[in-house]
């Protein structure tokens, strides 16, 4: 099968790199796609460079250019849910557009005429994902992420994103590589290590934690590929 494994951010990637060993480098679209073999599978993996557009242009590049048939993503999120501490870990069961506002025209916060404001996604994805936190004793939750082109370092803004969007956790690129998987049909799994709270101490934190959330969740996505298609 051909996974496409992708972060925001080098930190993301890193790890996984590190793991799966020698891989050749292709430059396209203005990024860096690398390719192996790991167990059964080829992976394209690359971290699309932070946002909405930089993730979705790298979502986009590996189901057309390198034709991935499931894409798994791995970084890290604030957190919303009161649930959710530094270190834990959130697959989303669908995500949203927290910036997308055309509430001008009478429709709701996050709502693209012909799209929906949430993106659900794959089932199967997902139950793979609760195996794998059974073998490995971790404790995963499951939520909705909240996507917006926005770094949140803010309890009121945080609060709106939840009271709208009913949110466990945000972050900056789910949203939209969701958006292009469904369009392109291919089945998309996103996993976040919580690196902050998305408060006034957001920034500090995700300084911080960001290496080793980081590491969190690609461990956990690489135990998935081992599993995929068994
Ligand atoms: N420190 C980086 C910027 C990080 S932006 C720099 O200076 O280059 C935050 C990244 O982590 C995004 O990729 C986003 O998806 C995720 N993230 C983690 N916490 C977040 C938060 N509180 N708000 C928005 N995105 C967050």
């Amino acid at each position: 099968m051909k996974i496409a494994i992708m972060g925001a951010m080098r930190e993301e990637i890193d790890p996984i790199l590190e793991v799966v060993g020698s891989h050749t480098r292709t430059e396209h679209a203005g990024n860096t796609f690398y390719e192996c073999r790991y167990g059964n599978h080829e992976l394209v993996i690359a971290y699309s460079k932070i946002g909405k557009v930089f993730s979705a242009i790298t979502a986009s590049v590996m189901c057309e250019r390198f034709g991935a048939e499931v894409l798994l993503f791995s970084g890290v999120a604030g957190a919303i849910s009161k649930d959710l501490k530094i270190g834990d870990l959130l697959m989303a069961s669908a995500l949203c557009q927290h910036d997308v506002d055309i509430t001008a025209f009478g429709h709701p916060f996050g709502f693209i005429p012909e799209g929906s404001v949430m993106v659900e996604s794959d089932v199967q994805l997902r139950s793979l994902a609760a195996e794998v936190a059974v073998d490995m004793g971790i404790d995963l939750f499951e939520g909705i992420i909240a996507t917006g082109d926005q770094f949140v370092a803010s309890a009121e803004r945080k609060a709106w994103i939840e009271a709208t969007f009913h949110a466990d956790a945000l972050e900056m690129e789910g949203g939209s590589v969701a958006c292009v998987c469904q369009n392109f049909g291919i089945p998309f799994f996103i996993l976040r290590a919580i690196s902050d709270s998305a408060d006034g101490d957001a920034g500090i934190d995700f300084d911080t934690f960001l290496a080793s959330s980081a590491q969190v969740s690609a461990k956990f996505i690489l135990e998935m590929v081992q599993r995929l298609g068994r």
